[in-house]
């Protein structure tokens, strides 16, 4: 396989062509943005300790059956997927109160929540992402419902696939965010990346924070945190 031609750049990844037309070739980056992008920074070693991670939980979700566009990884950054053309929507789930959820809500930081909460946010820079109810997706013809409904079952399962293997290994997964795509067959799976990016993942003894809360945070040792989270994956080696 062949990388090919550059296709696109996001704030956290490079997209080729290959010389597949079933298979695009993703680089992960170093650079690290928050706050829609006004806060950024180059952390040398994320894109590496991310393809790791990545790597590591699409393979454990294909043991359960998850479709996603992860095929395969070429190099320390870099992976190669399926093309597909990503939902404008965010799926973020939670089990435990932390960030925008604490801010629009109230809750204090660490509260459980009763039940595992699946919210949408419309992929919109230029809006801020905002937060959107299943009417105004509707609305705008961001999802069908039945991509929705077939989404929110996905997002729960992939969220007890991964707590389940994260509680042996000393890892509070608090909260994580997820794109979806269409393949050229209109087949909808899972896409982008599952890393300290994307998720909130906490030690279970002290409580530390190991994602990107320490890049937005300024808590120092961001990398780190990436680094001790693929350590107790098993360094990317047994799923
Ligand atoms: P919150 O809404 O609390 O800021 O984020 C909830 C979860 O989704 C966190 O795990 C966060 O990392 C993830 N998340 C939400 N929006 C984004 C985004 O635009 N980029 C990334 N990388 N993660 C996001």
């Amino acid at each position: 396989m062949k990388k090919g031609e550059f296709l696109y750049e996001g704030k956290a990844k490079r997209l080729y062509k290959t010389d597949h037309p079933d298979v695009l070739w993703l680089e992960y980056k170093d650079d690290a943005t928050a706050f829609n992008g006004q806060k950024r920074a180059s952390l040398t070693g994320k894109g590496q300790l991310n393809n790791a991670i990545s790597s590591w939980f699409f393979t454990l979700l294909s043991r359960h059956g998850i479709q996603h566009h992860f095929l395969d990884t070429v190099s320390d950054r870099e992976q190669l997927v399926r093309p597909v053309t990503i939902l404008p929507l965010e799926v973020v789930v939670r089990a435990i109160a932390a960030g925008s959820l604490c801010r629009r809500l109230g809750l204090a930081e660490g509260t459980k929540l009763p039940h595992v909460l699946v919210e949408w946010y419309y992929k919109d820079d230029a809006l801020g992402d905002p937060l959107v109810t299943e009417d105004h997706i509707a609305l705008l013809q961001l999802a069908t419902p039945v991509q929705l409904a077939f989404m929110k079952d996905q997002a729960l399962q992939i969220h007890t696939i991964l707590q389940q293997a994260l509680e042996p290994k000393g890892i509070v997964l608090v909260d994580f965010k997820l794109e979806f795509g269409l393949d050229a067959n209109g087949r909808l799976m899972l896409a982008d990346e599952i890393s300290p990016d994307t998720c909130r993942f906490w030690d279970a003894a002290s409580g530390k924070k190991m994602d990107k809360d320490r890049f937005r945070q300024d808590l120092g040792g961001t990398l780190e945190g990436y680094q001790e989270i693929l350590e107790r994956l098993g360094g990317g080696a047994n799923v």
